[in-house]
């Protein structure tokens, strides 16, 4: 089935993590971190420029959060290497991940060209949320080495990532990249078998839904409900919390389409509740200082909330 140069025992060592933004950027630099050299592939040089901006603040976290030293950022930054030519870009990669917008006609255009230009061994990798790789496989000629490994937000603190291939996703492959997964500091987290949403969203997607399904049928106050979760689950922070850090432009795109396609009354009173209530105020969660709960010091993170 394998038509593959390389071999288990090989280690991907040259990355090309394509789209600098928000997750790209987080991608480059633990790569780079843990001693991988990094194409950092973007359309034009005002995306690097900003990318470069990402890697200066994420040198300060890594230090802030971390501990890294001055020396092991300064190696990261010299590992990761800015280009916007994809030809060149490509060339060289054992693995390509993928973080380009969540748009489709832009992942097609981005695989059908990169299919063209990169070596016959390289792995294409997804970060893609929403997308399972059945729906990319047309658009590359090497089906077999495309497969979805999936970061989380903050990589170097809740570092997961998914991986999960297509059907026709070659083994070989897919273990390489669990490796390499390990070798960047994640705990790799295989799938055997395609699931939207992957494992994660797959069990937090649902309590969220329903803790905002209890709130908007009056079943109880954002309070008790984040209470009920938190004392009992023994968490530090109860749906409405995790949803103020997702965001809730992120909350309102979900939910709206969710309501759309199930039609059903809970989800589009969820739905108009987020609109009013976050999107049409700007309250849009903790990056604005206001969601359910007001920032940087929201009423859940005092003991006193679930003491009473
Ligand atoms: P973003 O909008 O912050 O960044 C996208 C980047 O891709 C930009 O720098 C943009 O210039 C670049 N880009 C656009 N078209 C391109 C192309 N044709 N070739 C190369 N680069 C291109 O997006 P993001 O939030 O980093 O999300 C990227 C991917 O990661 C999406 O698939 C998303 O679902 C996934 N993801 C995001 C998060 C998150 O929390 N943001 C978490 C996990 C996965």
């Amino acid at each position: 089935m394998s038509s593959y140069s390389l071999n288990d025992s090989q280690p991907i060592t040259r990355v090309m993590v394509a789209g600098t933004g928000v997750l790209g950027a987080q991608i480059a630099f633990q790569c780079a971190f843990s001693g991988v050299d990094v194409i950092a592939y973007d359309v034009d040089t005002g995306c690097l420029d900003r990318a470069n901006a990402r890697f200066d603040e994420l040198g300060h976290i890594y230090a802030a959060q971390i501990g890294a030293t001055r020396e092991q950022i300064e190696a990261a930054r010299a590992r990761i290497v800015g280009n916007i030519d994809l030809g060149s870009a490509a060339i060289h990669a054992d693995l390509v991940i993928e973080a380009i917008p969540e748009d489709l006609a832009i992942k097609q255009s981005f695989y059908r060209t990169l299919s063209a230009l990169a070596p016959a061994d390289t792995i294409f990798a997804t970060n893609s949320s929403t997308l399972v790789p059945s729906q990319l496989v047309s658009f590359t000629d090497q089906p077999e080495r495309l497969l979805t490994l999936h970061f989380a937000h903050d990589v170097w603190k809740h570092n997961i990532a998914e991986i999960m291939g297509h059907p026709g996703t070659d083994p070989v492959v897919f273990k390489r990249v669990v490796q390499f997964a390990s070798r960047i500091g994640m705990v790799p987290l295989p799938l055997r078998k395609e699931q939207p949403g992957y494992l994660l969203n797959a069990m937090l997607i649902p309590m969220l839904l329903a803790a905002l399904g209890l709130l908007v049928n009056d079943v109880a106050d954002m309070q008790t409900i984040d209470k009920a979760w938190m004392i009992a689950k023994g968490d530090r922070i109860g749906p409405f919390g995790i949803l103020d850090g997702i965001g809730m432009t992120t909350v309102y795109n979900v939910t709206r389409a969710l309501a759309e396609r199930t039609g059903d009354s809970t989800h589009q009173r969820i739905a108009d509740y987020v609109k009013t209530h976050f999107i049409e105020t700007g309250y849009l969660g903790e990056s604005t200082g206001r969601g359910f709960y007001r920032y940087p010091d929201p009423d859940f993170l005092d003991p006193a909330f679930v003491a009473a």
